[in-house]
């Protein structure tokens, strides 16, 4: 679904990425960790092209991205994402947040985005709240809309930065059991995330980043049991 080759990235002198190889299988759900600073935004926003990367390649669905010529807003349908602080539009309710991107964008008829949005809101239980501005829901509502947004554009990946960590704890659950049902459905799903329970339990890959470089990539069984690198495990000591 996508793969990414010798990606670099610096912001001024600073090396941000210094050589991303990384395949993502159709249907499969990779776990990006590492500590602060270690590049995983800038990678995920490399790939959703908010950032623009000095060397590398990244290809979608076996087609090369060259965001001189490709019309990023194509690619950007095409790979949903989903950010720490939700971003929902304040002044629109729910419902209109979420048929926004498909009838401006997609050029979706009104009553077949508004059709498409009840539907995934009632598939992440929130159907009750289509008329209501986000400032009326928790933390977690908010969250599951912005999932439920992303969701609207049918993308063929999701990218989660964080997703949970701007959240009061009691409401993480109800995020996680959300992506947890993506990932059963087969979406392919990439995200950063300190919840190491969701990456055991859900991830197919975990993929452990320090200072802008992949060190680990393996199944969450072994990179939990058998960490590789001293880096790693020191990660590991910290979180678990
Ligand atoms: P992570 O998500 O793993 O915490 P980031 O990708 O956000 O890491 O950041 C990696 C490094 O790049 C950090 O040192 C951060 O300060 C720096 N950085 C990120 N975005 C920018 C930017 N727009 N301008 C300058 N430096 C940035
Ligand atoms: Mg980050």
């Amino acid at each position: 679904m996508i793969c990414i080759k010798q990606l670099h990235k610096s912001f001024g002198s600073l090396e941000v990425l210094k050589g991303i190889d990384l395949t993502i299988n159709k249907n499969q759900v990779v776990v990006l960790l590492g500590s602060s600073g270690s590049g995983k935004s800038t990678l995920l926003r490399c790939i959703n092209f908010l950032e623009f990367y000095d060397q590398g390649e990244v290809w979608i669905n076996n087609k090369k991205i060259d965001f001189h010529q490709t019309d990023l807003n194509k690619v950007r349908e095409e790979v949903g994402m989903v950010f720490q602080h939700f971003n929902l539009f304040p002044h629109k309710t729910v419902l209109e947040n979420i048929i926004e991107a498909p009838i401006y964008v997609k050029k979706m008829k009104k009553q077949e985005a508004e059709h498409t949005a009840l539907e995934l809101l009632a598939k992440v239980g929130l159907k009750d709240k289509a008329g209501e501005y986000p400032h009326m829901l928790s933390g977690g509502q908010k969250q599951r809309v912005a999932i439920a947004r992303a969701l609207a554009m049918e993308p063929k990946v999701m990218l989660f930065d964080e997703p949970t960590s701007a959240l009061d704890p009691e409401l993480v659950g109800e995020v996680l059991q959300v992506m947890k049902q993506l990932a059963s459905e087969g979406i392919t799903m990439v995200v950063v995330t300190h919840e190491m329970g969701f990456a055991k339990e859900v991830a197919d890959q975990v993929v452990f980043m320090d200072e802008g470089k992949i060190l680990e990539q393996a199944p969450p069984h072994v990179f939990f049991n058998q960490p590789e690198s001293e880096r790693s495990k020191k990660f590991l000591r910290r979180v678990l």
